[in-house]
């Protein structure tokens, strides 16, 4: 099937009661684990990339493989930029074929975030591109972008108004979590989920989902979260996958990139199952618009 619509999958969970899984891949092993994963479980995925990812890849390259691996899968798959703060990326990534983008105003005061995001939604638009906002600064530091203080946090009411204001259609609001692992328990603010839905129908993003528990994501999807960032826990299995293999290669002399490939996307393949269960997508890949 073609590439889908982020928007339409993130609305169909809202209505339906789960979250769409929006893994964070970093090259063609990580797109194909991800999607095998979304198959064998038959859930609706996001697959994301970082700035940094797009760079490394190349966002023809990148785009292509996408494309090539969401039209023969057997469930919707759609293309999204992570945290951009660069116009100019997010207009390549427009050009190249992704369904949604994050315009990453965090780093601005809240006049420019507006004005710029307006802009942002206006060129998305113009494309069939959804965009989802992020004007107050999610902790952490993430593929270098972020700050680990928070430099904007807003009202409820100012988060609501600023989206009516630019048009963004999906709403990345501080929620308590932070990227990267914990070093202590997060304070977690599913009321601010909760408030936030309730003054306006735009989908609302939780980030820095590594490391929650099943009943944390349960009262944030339970708040009106509906789609769900896992970026950290794709990492770890992959370079832990990794680091286990390459291991055992030295241990017996043995040395086979295609069964490195095979460990590490089997290793990935496991943890999105994990959380594709945790977040209830499983077995809805049927029903929503491709
Ligand atoms: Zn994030």
């Amino acid at each position: 099937m073609p590439i889908a619509s982020t928007l339409d999958l993130v609305r169909a969970a809202h209505s339906r009661g789960y979250a769409v899984p929006a893994v964070n891949i970093v090259d063609d092993l990580s797109i194909r684990a991800v999607v095998a994963a979304a198959e064998a479980t038959q859930s609706p995925v996001i697959l994301q990339t970082s700035v940094k990812t797009l760079k490394s890849v190349g966002a023809e390259l990148l785009s292509a493989i996408v494309h090539s691996v969401g039209h023969s899968a057997t469930v919707p798959v759609a293309l999204h930029l992570d945290h951009c703060p660069d116009r100019a990326v997010i207009t390549e990534a427009i050009r190249h074929g992704w369904s949604s983008v994050l315009f990453d105003a965090s780093d601005r005061d809240l006049e420019s975030a507006l004005e710029e995001t307006a802009q942002v939604v206006a060129e998305a638009h113009a494309e069939g591109v959804a965009v989802e906002s992020e004007i107050e600064n999610i902790i952490g530091v993430e593929d270098g972008v972020g700050s680990d203080e928070a430099v904007h946090s807003y009202t409820i009411a100012q988060l609501a108004d600023a989206a009516a204001q630019t048009g963004a259609d999906m709403l990345a609001p501080q929620l308590g979590t932070a990227h990267g692992l914990y070093k202590a328990s997060p304070v977690l603010r599913f009321d601010r989920a909760k408030e936030l839905r309730a003054l306006t129908d735009r989908p609302v993003v939780l980030h820095g989902g590594t490391g929650l528990t099943e009943s944390d994501f349960n009262q944030f999807i339970g708040a009106g979260v509906s789609k769900i960032n896992i970026s950290t826990a794709l990492k770890l299995a992959y370079m832990h996958s990794a680091r286990a293999h390459l291991a055992e290669a030295e241990r017996k002399d043995k040395w086979e990139p295609i069964k490195l490939i095979d460990d590490v996307a089997e290793a990935v393949k496991v943890m999105v199952i994990e959380h594709i269960e945790l977040f209830g997508s499983k077995g809805k890949a049927l029903g929503v618009a491709a």
